[in-house]
């Protein structure tokens, strides 16, 4: 029996990084919430987006949450997303009270379709949310040139993006706000929860500060509505100053992987991830494939791991049915999505057998 390849290994992805040193620290310190830790963190990753701002929170879906807050999006505003992105930016506007208005995706990239937001920005939805999806940088310069010629605001999600780019600007430079999850798969993972928002608008980056420690403008002083508790503590943001130097690296270590497979699969009878360029990171390797329940039997047969990513799209979700919804895309490739093994760390042994298996199963068995 051959060795499991796992979809992602967290022992594998961490091995050899020091982590006790940060935390004894923090520890040693004392000061566990929102010291220079914190701080210092903010700015580096500031820094290594290229804005001015950083918010660190609590996780991914509270960084969506506040930065809608954020921009004032009220009950009742309507707000774009796509709906093949897990659902995470659905929560985050059900949250608010706002309604989702579901757009349909580009075909090749899976992102946002600047033409879908070119037909709707007329009636002026609050904010157009769009997911870098896989790793893969959305047509961002476009949606944001439509965007803002009708003065609406782009938030940016960049929880499976980090370091992407196009012509040296970063996920999360592009938009009026971006945000970001450090759960511990994402491409800048912590050992627990974590997330960020970054920004340019410095008052933006004010009022999100005040919302994630319960609406403060100073201490006991509540001046603003909707806020809470959401704050990344100071060992894990010791643990990310750790990992952000590596980031650059391990992206590469993704992409190089993503880019054996493209190679190897080009001519197989599956659609490929349409960039292995610098504006796709590899957070996730997806195929699309006509038959998807077989395939993947077939690679658990060779112990190899696969995933959905995702199963159901959000207008089709049993808690929020919008049945006069149609997205032939986005349908579509819900039910053709795998995603294969990549992360920094897989061997070449790993994705060799990740790559016989897949071309035995087109070549032979399909
Ligand atoms: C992981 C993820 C989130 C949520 O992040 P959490 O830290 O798990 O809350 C949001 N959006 C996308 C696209 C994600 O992949």
């Amino acid at each position: 029996m051959t060795e499991l390849v796992p979809l992602f290994s967290a022992s594998i992805a961490n091995a050899g990084i020091d982590f006790i040193t940060p935390v004894m620290k923090v520890i040693d310190s004392h000061w566990y919430i929102l010291g220079e830790e914190v701080k210092r963190f903010e700015s580096e990753f500031a820094k290594y987006v290229g804005v001015d701002h950083c918010i660190s929170v609590a996780n991914g879906s509270d960084a969506l949450e506040l930065a809608l807050r954020g921009l004032q999006v009220k009950p009742g505003d309507r707000v774009v997303a796509v709906a093949n992105a897990g659902f995470y930016g659905s929560t985050a506007i059900h949250a608010v009270g706002a309604v989702p208005v579901y757009l349909d995706v580009d075909p090749d990239t899976l992102t946002l379709c600047p033409k879908a937001l070119a037909a709707m920005i007329d009636s002026k939805p609050a904010v157009v949310i769009v997911t870098h999806l896989y790793g893969q940088l959305a047509g961002i310069e476009e949606l944001v040139k439509i965007a803002s010629a009708a003065g609406i605001p782009v938030l940016e999600d960049c929880a499976q993006s980090h370091g992407a780019q196009r012509q040296g600007r970063r996920a999360g430079s592009f938009g009026t706000v971006g945000c970001f999850s450090f759960y511990p798969t994402k491409n800048l993972g912590a050992l627990g929860d974590g997330g960020a928002i970054v920004t340019q608008d410095t008052e933006l980056a004010e009022r999100i500060r005040q919302l994630r420690q319960y609406g403060w403008s100073r201490k006991y002083e509540v001046s603003l509505g909707g806020g809470r508790n959401s704050r990344l503590d100071e060992i894990q943001a010791a643990i990310l100053r750790i990992k952000l130097p590596h980031l650059d690296a391990w992206n590469a270590q993704r992409r190089e992987i993503a880019m054996r497979y493209n190679s190897a699969f080009a001519g197989l009878e599956a659609k490929l991830p349409s960039s292995t360029g610098e504006d796709y990171v590899a957070h996730l390797y997806v195929l699309r494939v006509a038959n998807r329940e077989r395939f993947a039997v077939a690679l658990k047969e060779k112990s190899i791991a696969t995933d959905i990513h995702y199963p159901i799209p959000d207008h089709r979700q049993p808690a929020y049915v919008h049945r006069d919804v149609s997205l032939p895309v986005t349908e579509s490739a819900c039910e053709t999505v795998i995603s294969l093994p990549c992360f920094p760390g897989m061997t070449d042994q790993q994705v060799q057998q990740v790559i016989d298996a897949v071309s035995d199963y087109f070549l032979k068995g399909a």
